[in-house]
């Protein structure tokens, strides 16, 4: 079986990783653990032996057939044929799993914020990225790297940097380095009515991360002048800061002022 490319597949040749991956999310007898993109499966066995049980979404035809073949006797194993980009997640994440995965680098960022919305039922999140991903979304303001994707992903999660994977451990081997990150849900992630707005004022704010939000914010839906200062006196918001230097908590306030002011005056 060829790798594609397409589907990012690097596969691991390094058992001791996903034996590292495991007790960073501390899998035990009782978990049921999702994994998305389980390839050839060596990550898949390692968590087998320790989980009681493992949803595996592989979007992949041949190694989704490969792995019916060869994981047929396994106890506890699901194999879902699908792409998790498109899999309704509410149906397909149990309450309280755990979600472990060496990620194809090109749906990491999609599924990290899809993720963000079900932050409640999911257990933890132990996840194999490209390192520069990785750093993104472990970065905190003020940080060089903090941007929109630290900020969406904190509004679930609290997110800790691991260890790093150097290309060596993969076959093929990929053009990147790789890290492990976990993610663990924040006692009160932003309400799921807030999500939407959020996103969008932090998107807005960092499509020009050398601007200050004074002129970057003035580009939201129905903003003016007038209407920006008052949500700014209001959260309080520094209309005078670049967006790295804002925390996710003012992020969420102005946008929750913003949507209050969009239902008294909607956008015309
Ligand atoms: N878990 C294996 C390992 O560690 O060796 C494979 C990891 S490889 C980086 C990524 C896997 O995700 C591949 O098996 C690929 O076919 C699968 N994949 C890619 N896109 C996917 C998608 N949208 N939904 C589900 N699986 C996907």
């Amino acid at each position: 079986m060829r790798a594609k490319r397409s589907l990012g597949q690097n596969f691991l040749k390094n058992i001791g990783i996903a034996h590292k991956m495991v007790s960073m999310a501390a899998i035990s007898a009782e978990d049921t653990v999702v994994e998305i993109g389980p390839g050839r499966g060596m990550l898949t066995r390692v968590l087998l032996s320790h989980a009681r049980c493992v949803i595996a979404v592989e979007k992949d035809d041949a190694l989704h057939e490969h792995l019916q073949r060869s994981l047929h006797d396994r106890e506890g194993l699901h194999l879902i044929h699908q792409d998790i980009l498109e899999s309704d997640l509410a149906r397909l994440i149990p309450d309280n799993a755990k979600i472990v995965a060496n990620l194809p680098y090109n749906i990491a960022t999609p599924l990290l914020g899809r993720l963000v919305a079900h932050a409640r039922r999911i257990a933890a999140v132990v996840v194999m990225l490209q390192k520069e991903v990785a750093q993104r979304i472990c970065a905190k303001p003020g940080e060089h790297d903090y941007s929109a994707l630290s900020v969406i992903i904190s509004a679930g999660f609290d997110a800790s940097p691991g260890f790093i994977v150097d290309p060596a451990n993969f076959s093929p081997r990929p053009r990147v380095v790789s890290q492990v990150i976990r993610l663990v849900p924040k006692a009160e992630p932003i309400p799921l009515e807030d999500l939407g707005l959020f996103r969008t004022v932090v998107t807005c704010a960092f499509s020009q991360r050398r601007k200050v939000l004074r002129n970057s914010l003035s580009h939201l839906s129905g903003m003016d002048r007038d209407l920006l200062q008052r949500l700014a006196t209001e959260t309080p918001l520094d209309l005078g800061a670049r967006p790295q230097d804002i925390t996710p908590e003012v992020f969420h306030l102005f946008s929750r002022r913003y949507g209050e002011a969009r239902i008294l005056t909607p956008p015309a």
